[in-house]
């Protein structure tokens, strides 16, 4: 099982063994734009989608867009157009147009950077506002998404049935120096080995420690 006993080792592993791969899209679009309203808005735009599509359709979108008063501009319609084939395109077109609008009318134009405040806007939930305030503000936040909550619980460090439960046991039981590269650690792991249906444990190299791979090393 791993604890705070050896989370330390867990964390080096992981962090070698993710230098290799692609890391996560929201990741990759920060390093290339340093932009926070992009960052918010491929958030947004990633919620049940594939990193592929929500990197395709972020890009298309950032070349129509600099900043929230363009995309307010645009109607419902042609969002939907530029947005599909993301996830629940046509609910995430109203969205982002809702929430240009009122970080325009509320915010001067900027990225709010609490949660509190985040969770304000339109399509930001609590998973979004952790990442903003982690990927752009380097603020202390913990991203709980579908790979966080999975493998954290796989690992036997968290029992929790939903995210927001993994989010509030972590962040009383996670060392700070971890919150802030958690998600981009385990999403990354999670996209390469530790996946939804059957995980790699037979090469992962955390299987001595997982309480969900402790012995399927042993067909090495
Ligand atoms: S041993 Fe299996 S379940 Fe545990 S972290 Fe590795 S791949 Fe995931």
């Amino acid at each position: 099982m791993i604890t705070n006993d050896n989370i330390d080792e867990v964390f080096a592993v992981l962090k070698s063994e993710i230098r290799s791969l692609t890391p996560p899209v929201i990741e990759r679009i920060y390093a290339k734009y340093k932009n926070p309203f992009y960052v918010l808005i491929s958030t947004v735009l990633s919620a049940r989608s594939k990193d592929a599509v929500t990197s395709a359709v972020s890009e298309r979108l950032f070349t129509l867009i600099n900043v929230p008063e363009d995309l307010s501009e645009f109607s419902i319609k042609t969002l939907e157009k530029i947005l599909y084939p993301v996830g629940f395109y046509r609910a995430k077109a109203r969205h982002i147009k809702l929430l240009a609008k009122k970080l325009i009318s509320e915010y001067g134009g900027k990225v709010p950077d609490t949660i509190d405040e985040l969770m304000k806007l339109p399509g930001v939930g609590r998973k979004t506002a952790n990442l903003v305030i982690t990927e752009v503000f380097d603020k202390y936040g913990i991203c709980v998404d579908t790979h966080v909550h999975r493998i954290t619980n796989r690992w036997g460090y968290v029992k929790t049935k939903t995210p927001f439960e993994t989010e509030m046991v972590l962040r009383k039981k996670l060392p700070c120096k971890y919150w802030k590269i958690i998600n981009r650690v385990l999403v990354t792991y999670g996209q390469n080995i530790c996946s939804p249906v059957n995980p790699k444990c037979e090469i992962c190299s955390l299987n001595k420690y997982c309480e969900y791979g402790i012995g399927k090393g042993d067909i090495r």
